[in-house]
Order: C-alpha cells, then structure tokens, then sequence
C-alpha cells in the first residue's frame, strides 16, 4: 500500500500532527488524516506539498551563467535575448530533451513537483514545420515523463515581432505561430493528457500576438484550461504599448480580454496602483519569477498592495538561474524589504509566518495556473510531497512553527531529502533516481550546442 505517516505534515489550514497519507496507484492522495494512531507504517518528520514551478522555457537551462559579461554599452534585458536567439536557432529535438530532463531533475530535487512549461520553439531550424507538428512539445513532455515531474505545457502564439503586428525577424522564425498552428498542436497533445499532464496555451505577450489574435485562442481552446502570457516584464515594453495603443500593457489586457482565474500573468513587474488592484480583482494569478526578473533587470513586482488586495500569485524560475523554490520565495521577500525598508512583508493576520505564507500562497496560485488538482494535501489532489531532512542541523528538534522559516530563510543547503510526484518516490536521500543518466544526455547535448554561445 502507498502510504506514509508524517509526524508534522502542512495541511491547507496549517501544520498538523501525525498524519497518515495514503495514494493510489494513479498518484492521487486517497487519504490524508490527522492524529492518527497508525502502526507498521513508514514515517516521516516534516512533510509539506510539492511546489509548482508555474514559469518555464525548459531549453534557457543551457543558457545559465553565460550571459554575466560586461558590454561596451549598458545591458539589459534585450542583450540576454540576443544570447537566447542564438541558442534557440540551432537546437535539435533531442537536445531540448536532454536539456529539459536536466532542468526537471534539478527542480525535482530542489522541491517543485510541478511545472508549467511555456514552450515557444516549435518549427526546424529552417523555420519549416517537422513531421509531427508538435514534435518539440512532445519532447518536453518525453522529459517529463523520464522524471516523474508533473507538466503542463503550453504552447505558444507568438505572430509578430513588436507591437501593431511588426514582421517577425529572422532569428524569430522557429517561434512562428498563428491561431490554427497553436490549435493544432494543442489537439496533437491531448493523447497526451493525465494525471501528470495537462494542456493549454499561451499568447507570447502583446508584442508578439493581437487582440483578435488571442481572443481567438481563448475561443478555440477546449474550456477551462490554461492560459498563460508574458506582460509588462520591462519598463521599454510598458512605454511601446503606450506608444502603440495609449494604454499599459495590463491596462489594455484587462480591458479588451474577459481575464479570469484561467489566466496567469507573467511577471506583471510594471503595475500602478489601479492596475494592481483590478488584477488583484480578475482572479487571475501573477507569475513572479524573482530570480530571472533580478538577473535580467526587470524591476520589483508591487507584492504588498497585491497581497492586500487578495491578489493569487506563485512562481517560476523561468530562465532557470536558480532552480529551488527556496531561493525564488527568499527573493520575491527580499525584494520587498530592499525596496521598502520593512521586514516581513508578505503575511497575513491569519498567517504571520513569511515562509508559511509565501508557501502556500505561491501553491494556491501555481496550482491555478497549471490547471491541476495539486499544491495541497488533500483527498483527491496530486500525491505530490516533500520529506524534509529533520537531522540536518537546521531542523533537528525544531518545533513544527519554525520549519518553514528554518526552511525558506536559514542558509543554502538543500533541505529537500524525499519527493513523492505523482505518487512516485522520484527522489530518496536527495538523489533522483535517474540522474546520472539524465546529466550525462544534458552534458553531451551541452558540447554540441557549446559554438553558438561563443
Ligand atoms: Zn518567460
């Protein structure tokens, strides 16, 4: 039987006490009760649900780390995409497997136990369509399968290269999309879809899709599923949409598309007051990828008033610069405190804990935004857990109150020991089962990309 009795378990309304799990063989929790008195059972100290990783493009993995020189003229945001179309010009369906197997390993490890993959490579090199015309989806999806990690993929709409639909350039071709080529894709991976997969899609911004455009999509994908864009991320964006339309990005968003808990908006960095509130309003999630939005400059994500507002949020790593949970909520708080010279900004009267805070209000969100029943231990949810390592020094002996702070704010080490995904241990003793393999495909795959980044 697939079950386990955790002395200290985070329940949706907060820690609870010996509490017996069980799951069937489909990976949903059948059974979550605490203050049980049960015998023969294997335990575990400290056990809190597996987090969503709501923001990926899965291939950017290869990219860490080299993008950190100086220029000759001041760097930004649009000097990192340069490095990106290179990348992305040249890579094989088989490298964005091994890459995307790497990338989902190391999340695995670190606590994510879900992903949503926002992919956007979808034709050859030549810019022309492969034989199967979702072959490189369904290589991420390939890679989340050899890992055990949960996915939701959505395809991109990405038609114009700037605001009032500018030609896409060159070095954009292999992103070229319409309505009817997302469509298609999308209905190519329903075979696809379980309990570890969903589908649903994803207009690239403003920028790169129109109005009608995405209205389209919405009205051509099956209901209730995903929908995901990247928005007012860079301060020259916000003052091109207000060049092009005389609105700001989520400004025009919110007024010319019915936006509602379906929808995560990605980044959402440039807001005013108003904006904040109305998208706080929506229903809709906030997808705030702290670490990528500080590497490439972005700006700070307005999380006080939003979480004033009952604004959903959760987080992505997005670029992939850092791969842990633990590092992504460290920052979305520290940025807080930098900018405002306060501590302890995200908390509630009902939750004033930070860590347990930002915890489950990045698993509410991401659990909204990937379109499945995780981010909670609960009958019928995922059976998506984490098993902390109660003999590291951290958290030897500590009252069940004070993990999550232990956890979120209390040195680097990987307190991640156990990972149950899906109803599999995928990871024991912090090793994935299947690294070693994995890493050797990602490192073969990572020499023959090596002369483009040169
Ligand atoms: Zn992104």
């Amino acid at each position: 039987m697939n079950q386990l009795l955790a002395r200290h378990a985070l329940l949706p309304d907060g820690w609870a006490r010996d509490v017996h799990i069980t799951w069937d063989e489909q990976g949903t929790l059948t059974q979550v009760r605490a203050d049980a008195a049960t015998a023969g059972v294997p335990v575990a100290e400290y056990v809190l649900p597996g987090m969503v990783n709501l923001h990926s493009h899965a291939f950017q993995r290869a990219l860490g780390g080299l993008a950190e020189r100086a220029g000759l003229g001041p760097d930004s945001f649009w000097t990192w995409r340069d490095l990106m179309y290179r990348f992305a010009a040249t890579i094989t369906p088989g490298q964005i497997e091994a890459i995307a197997a790497q990338l989902f390993v190391e999340c695995l490890r670190h606590g994510y136990t879900s992903l949503c993959e926002f992919h956007y490579i979808q034709r050859d090199p030549a810019g022309g369509t492969y034989a199967r015309p979702a072959e490189m989806a369904e290589r991420v999806a390939a890679a989340a399968g050899s890992t055990g990690i949960g996915l939701t993929l959505l395809p991109v709409l990405y038609s114009h290269a700037g605001f009032g639909a500018q030609p896409l350039l060159p070095k954009q071709q292999r992103f070229r999309t319409g309505v009817d080529d997302v469509l298609q894709i999308v209905a190519a991976l329903e075979p696809l879809r379980c309990g570890q997969l969903e589908v649903g899609a994803a207009p690239h911004s403003l920028r790169a899709a129109g109005i009608e455009q995405i209205r389209a999509l919405v009205n051509g994908l099956p209901p209730g599923r995903p929908l995901h864009i990247h928005i007012a991320e860079q301060q020259g964006e916000v003052d091109q949409s207000i060049a092009w339309s005389g609105q700001r990005p989520v400004e025009y968003l919110l007024a010319n598309i019915d936006i509602d808990a379906r929808w995560c908006l990605v980044h959402a960095t440039h807001l005013t007051g108003t904006e904040t509130a109305c998208l706080a309003a929506s229903g809709a999630v906030a997808g705030l990828c702290p670490t990528t939005e500080a590497n490439l400059g972005d700006g700070l994500f307005p999380l006080a008033p939003y979480i004033a507002a009952g604004g959903a949020f959760g987080i992505g790593t997005d670029s992939h610069v850092s791969q842990s949970p633990v590092e992504e909520l460290r920052w979305l708080e520290y940025g807080q405190r930098l900018a405002g010279q306060r501590r302890n900004v995200a908390a509630s009267a009902a939750v004033p804990d930070v860590a347990q805070f930002l915890w489950q209000g990045a698993l509410r969100g991401g659990a909204q935004a990937a379109g499945r029943p995780v981010g909670a231990l609960a009958v019928g949810k995922r059976a998506d857990l984490l098993v902390l390592d109660a003999t590291h020094v951290n958290l030897d002996g500590v009252d069940a109150a004070d993990v999550m702070g232990r956890f979120l704010f209390a040195g680097n080490d990987n307190l991640v020991k156990d990972v149950l995904a899906g109803g599999q241990w995928v990871v024991r003793d912090g090793v994935h089962i299947v690294q070693n393999i994995i890493a050797s495909r990602y490192t073969l795959a990572l020499h023959q990309l090596r002369e483009v980044s040169r």
